[in-house]
């Protein structure tokens, strides 16, 4: 082991305030470096490859709750369908309904973030604050009995400019009121805001995220 993972974790841990779940961020990193985080105490793992994942699962302690946290395609849903505890970024009515048909057919509800896109750049998935409220409005999501949507997942725009991330994260957090108000005022489910990578969790735990996900200062620089 040439990284120390259990100090990183430790501060990561020490920094966020009681109540902000951390996502451990654990792709492209060797099993055994979860294993040491997990010896203390970190249950929260986000992966973003289904046989990596995969993998991971098979040789780790079950009592961990795996997200998936990056772009899924519908035609992985199924692999991840049996064990997943949140897919962290659907951004999709496409995949939304996908994962809930595979949720069905093991007989499980699946957690789920829907994410939005506000950064500037092109690249990122993610609804727009537009799209999400058209999505909602169809209404179509309430019959889908075996997705929990359980809130919002963003990433702000990959900038040094702190100002730029603080408006964008304010901007998600401010969606989610209006939409939890709107749509989910009764569902206790609907409560995670996910936003805060290793650069910008401080930032992220200012702009009231309920979960950060922390790659690169837990384990290292990935690599690829
Ligand atoms: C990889 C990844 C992270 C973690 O990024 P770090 O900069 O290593 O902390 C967080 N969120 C998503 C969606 C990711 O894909």
């Amino acid at each position: 082991m040439n990284f120390n993972v259990k100090e990183h974790l430790k501060k990561v841990k020490d920094k966020l305030p009681v109540g902000v779940k951390l996502v451990a961020v654990s792709k492209y990193h060797p099993t055994e470096y979860i294993k040491e985080a997990y010896d203390e105490g970190q249950r929260l793992f986000g992966e973003s490859h289904e046989q990596e994942i995969r993998q991971k699962v098979e040789a780790l302690p079950k009592d961990i709750e795996w997200h998936f946290i990056g772009h899924l395609q519908t035609n992985k849903v199924k692999y991840i369908a049996p064990y997943i505890s949140m897919i962290d970024a659907v951004d999709s009515l496409k995949l939304l309904k996908e994962i809930n048909k595979q949720a069905q057919k093991n007989n499980r509800v699946i957690k789920v973030l829907i994410e939005l896109h506000i950064a500037e750049e092109e690249t990122k998935y993610g609804f727009s604050l537009e799209d999400c409220r058209a999505m909602l409005a169809s209404g179509e999501w309430r019959e889908l009995k075996n997705v929990a949507i359980c809130g919002l997942m963003m990433m702000a725009s990959n900038v040094d400019d702190t100002e730029t991330i603080r408006r964008e994260m304010l901007m998600a957090a401010d969606f989610f009121d209006e939409i939890k108000a709107e749509y989910f005022a009764d569902d206790d489910h609907f409560c995670e805001r996910s936003w805060g990578m290793s650069h910008d969790y401080g930032i992220a735990v200012e702009c009231r995220a309920t979960m950060v996900r922390v790659g690169t200062t837990i384990f290292g620089p990935r690599v690829y």
